[in-house]
């Protein structure tokens, strides 16, 4: 093999390690976030769980009471009270509350889960 040739494959050979190492580097970046994040939850203080049951019943109401969506869940939460501190579905603590000016964020929402939602299961 002349030396022109051992040269071409040996620059073809060297790109492909160069790929690799690059794919070993991309895959080392990520499998450090994750251990990041791990050892990030891992470090909070845990947390004191006080358990609880619910006595439920019916009630009949007349007028108005306010729905609320919760932004980490999704979920939609009848009877929003004032006195909450955590979302009564996923226990995400509430940092802020706000009343919707216009209904059409809340519509272009729903229409995006809906539209997720079929388009997931066609
Ligand atoms: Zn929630």
């Amino acid at each position: 093999m002349s030396i022109r040739d051992t040269r071409r494959k040996l620059a073809e050979e060297t790109d492909d390690e160069i790929r690799a190492a690059e794919a070993q580097i991309e895959t080392s970046t990520k499998e450090r976030n994750i251990l990041k994040l791990a050892q990030s939850v891992l470090a909070e203080e845990p947390r004191a769980e006080t358990k609880c049951g619910l006595t439920l019943h019916y009630a009949l109401t007349s007028g108005y009471f306010q729905k609320a969506d919760c932004s980490e869940c999704g979920e939609t939460i009848q009877g929003y009270q004032k006195n909450w501190r955590y979302c009564p579905v996923c226990s995400s603590t509430i940092v802020t509350t706000e009343t919707e000016e216009t209904p059409n964020d809340r519509l272009a929402r729903s229409a995006v889960k809906e539209a997720v939602a079929a388009a997931i299961s066609s």
